[in-house]
């Protein structure tokens, strides 16, 4: 079977065949025994991204519905815009996005990279994607023009890769944390917290099509939940021990979500 994904050493294309994909010109690539492919070129894809442990908890929290809304609107936002051809999941974490999607765009349309061999492990668990490989968002192991549409969700963007890998009218679908996204979370531990900056909306080379803004304060249960969360945000990186344990000790946290999700067209 011909695969969408490129042969990340010399580009060529890439076939599947029963024990992982194989180009042109001889250079291999393993099929992990969960179905993914690593394209990663380094060798070192364990380093990269989130960690199993940081999976687990972001799952467990997602599973419990938080963040539905936010799905629920990406699906809404893409359907209509986004009627055939392959779809790319770029930063696809865990799937759990994908999982609600899948279903919804049909016809085993929906592609995956993400660069943590983790989060490709356990999206490969779910059974939604009909391709899926460990690579970098800023490097894409796909051919110019060869998506109808792609999800950048939360993960960091690369505009550039996107524009190149989308056909001309093909989707851009983000979600983007609003300024004041989480803030309560974030006044619960910092003396000084900061709102967001605004998101930038223009894009070279897109048009923005529609956008949907998804707010709601969601009650977080103690413990788990709100560490979950936590570790969901760019902040876990830069926060003390001391304030961490603060987070452990509230009894309840009420927390607004808000996040804008924008639909563009590749011009
Ligand atoms: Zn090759």
């Amino acid at each position: 079977m011909e695969s969408l994904f490129r042969c990340p050493v010399c580009s060529g294309a890439l076939r599947w065949e029963d024990t992982g994909c194989l180009c042109g010109k001889g250079h291999r690539f393993d099929r992990a025994r969960q179905g993914y492919v690593n394209l990663l070129l380094s060798g070192s894809a364990a380093l990269h991204g989130d960690s199993a442990e940081m999976i687990r908890s972001r799952t467990a929290f997602l599973e419990r519905g938080y963040y539905n809304r936010v799905r629920e609107g990406i699906g809404e936002l893409l359907l209509p815009l986004c009627p055939s051809g392959p779809v790319l999941d770029a930063g696809c974490g865990e799937g759990w996005y994908a999982a609600f999607l899948s279903p919804l765009l049909g016809g085993e349309r929906l592609y995956g990279v993400d660069i943590s061999r983790e989060a490709v492990k356990a999206a490969a668990r779910r059974k939604v994607y009909r391709e899926l490989a460990v690579a970098s968002a800023a490097r894409l192991p796909v051919p110019d023009g060869a998506l109808k549409g792609l999800l950048n969700i939360f993960s960091p963007p690369e505009l550039g890769e996107y524009a190149r890998v989308l056909a001309p009218g093909g989707i851009l679908l983000r979600a983007l944390p609003l300024e004041d996204h989480l803030w309560d979370l974030k006044a619960a531990i910092y003396e000084h917290p900061y709102r967001n900056p605004a998101p930038r909306m223009e894009l070279e080379g897109f048009r923005l099509v529609e956008t949907e803004d998804v707010t709601q304060v969601m009650t977080v249960t103690p413990g788990e939940d709100i560490r979950a969360l936590f570790q969901m945000t760019p902040y876990q990186m830069k926060t003390s021990q001391r304030d961490r344990a603060k987070l452990l000790a509230l009894d309840s946290l009420e927390v607004r979500l808000a996040i804008r999700l924008a639909a563009y067209r590749k011009e």
